[in-house]
């Protein structure tokens, strides 16, 4: 399993970091979350076409990258999977509507994220999160490798759940040690929170994402890959 870093900004961050967004190569092409700029950034970094697209949910830094794909799968003429709550194929139905590009509807088939979804030899789970609106981790198995990726969210004993035993959690960060309260407030964790599940639920590394203005401080206790532009990472 590859795993690439497309973007690792929140919807206010520093506009080199992107939105948070990852590529993942199994026996398919999977994107995780499609905010502005999205095609671009998977261009930049030589990344193909997505087989599948994941989107957690309806934020704009999560999604407003779909109606792009959208157009230039009409181009193309390829088509893609897109994956989400009911709540997000609607929000998704409704940019290309709002955007003038309904003709570009057809080369998308719209899956509802059940519980389980297989694709070729590739297992996506999902669990809620705790966010203003409905909100999806995913967990990402094949080869007997698995990663699991948070969305926005705060401290959630399901995402926790989710992540049991993974190779990586990558996992929101939306402020520092000392700011759990904003943060929790506003359905987001910190860099401690997201040390803590990583650790309750036992996984090999943490990726840290989903940054603002200031950098992030990651308390000790779990090992730590800090996201890079285009960067790989090979589980
Ligand atoms: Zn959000």
């Amino acid at each position: 399993m590859e795993v690439y870093v497309v973007g690792y900004g929140g919807w206010i961050s520093q506009p080199q970091l992107g939105y948070t967004s990852i590529f993942v190569k199994t026996d398919i092409n999977l994107l995780i979350d499609s905010g502005e700029c999205t095609y671009i950034r998977m261009a930049q970094c030589g990344l193909p076409w997505p087989h599948a697209v994941f989107v957690s949910h309806r934020h704009g830094d999560h999604i407003l990258g779909i109606p792009t794909l959208m157009l230039m799968a009409r181009k193309q003429g390829r088509r893609f999977s897109l994956i989400g709550s009911k709540e997000v194929l609607e929000a998704a139905r409704s940019l290309a509507t709002i955007t003038g590009i309904e003709n570009a509807l057809q080369y998308v088939e719209f899956m509802e994220a059940q519980q389980e979804i297989v694709i070729g030899a590739t297992k996506l789970r999902f669990t809620k999160t705790r966010h203003p609106v409905e909100t999806l981790a995913v967990r990402v198995e094949h080869g007997g490798r698995c990663l699991v990726y948070s969305s926005d969210t705060a401290p959630s004993d399901d995402v926790m759940e989710l992540a049991r035993g993974c190779d990586l959690l990558i996992h929101e960060v939306s402020g520092n040690p000392g700011q759990e309260e904003e943060a929790h407030r506003l359905g987001h964790s910190t860099t401690r929170d997201a040390v803590e599940i990583a650790k309750g639920a036992g996984v090999k590394m943490l990726m840290p994402l989903h940054f603002y203005v200031e950098q992030p401080v990651m308390p000790p206790g779990v090992t730590v890959v800090l996201p890079t532009p285009c960067g790989k990472l090979v589980l």
